[in-house]
């Protein structure tokens, strides 16, 4: 009897050290790592670059999600994917949790259920500085671009305005330095960060057009016990200050580079 119990729990720790090994079942993590997935395309939140807080990650959102794996004694890793692949890698069961800066949305949460808002933000334009647009109405006659499936497309869509959507901010942004478009409609904190990259750009913003957005963190609907974690660990470090100063120090770098 206790032979057999002994031979059982080698045996089993023998198929867990292959599973660590070879990651068996893939994709989302078991035990102690929270895979979050992302879209690396969102400075000061998410981009890649040569020594991140993550392996080649850094950002605001990684370095709140580093925070919170390491707070629940785990390990946190990341999966880049385009921000359209997000919802439905976390639904597979792909990744565990979606950090991308992502806008806690009533249609977003018809399929996830999202965190504690962690950062709150709004749409603004970024136009060149010569631009005689200074409110949303503006744009009616203007070539607007957006990236796909980002808030900024589903509010100019909702305005009715007809406009080009790119994959990343840095070509929609590339588009209106080269004169082919007149305005990009994009979360603050990034317009700001591509405004300081890019001469002769300037942000209009026009509250009465753009509702704030709250920035959550995503988990698989009824998935408690990670959504417990993820929400204790953040409303730590927004009453210490950690956010904050994340938030801080990511827009000054960015902006500074
Ligand atoms: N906040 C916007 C949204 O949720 C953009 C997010 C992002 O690009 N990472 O759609």
């Amino acid at each position: 009897m206790k032979k057999t119990t002994k031979l059982l729990t080698v045996t089993l720790a023998m198929v867990m050290a292959a599973c660590t090994l070879t990651a068996c079942g893939g994709g989302a993590s078991e035990g102690n790592t929270i895979t979050f997935g992302t879209n690396a395309e969102f400075p000061p939140f998410e981009y890649v670059t040569s020594n991140g807080v993550i392996g080649e990650y850094d950002g605001i959102d990684m370095a709140i999600a580093k925070q919170i794996a390491e707070s629940n004694g785990m390990t946190a890793a990341v999966e880049n994917m385009e921000f359209d692949s997000l919802l439905v890698a976390l639904q597979n069961g792909q990744i565990d949790a979606v950090i991308a800066g992502m806008t806690a949305t009533d249609e977003r949460r018809e399929t996830v259920d999202f965190s504690t808002t962690y950062y709150t933000a709004t749409q603004v334009m970024i136009v060149k500085e010569d631009s005689d647009i200074a409110a949303a109405t503006d744009m009616a006659d203007k070539k607007i671009c957006v990236v796909q499936g980002y808030t900024g497309e589903i509010c100019v869509q909702n305005m009715g305005y007809s406009y080009e959507a790119f994959k990343k901010g840095t070509e929609a942004v590339l588009e209106l330095v080269n004169g082919k478009c007149d305005v990009v409609v994009i979360d603050s904190a990034t317009a700001q960060k591509y405004v300081g990259d890019n001469e002769g750009l300037k942000i209009v913003e026009d509250p009465s057009a753009f509702e704030s957005e709250e920035y959550a963190i995503a988990v698989q609907k009824g998935n408690t016990e990670l959504l417990d974690k993820i929400n204790s660990s953040i409303d730590k470090m927004l009453a210490d200050g950690t956010v904050n100063e994340l938030a801080v120090k990511y827009t000054e770098e960015a902006t500074a580079e």
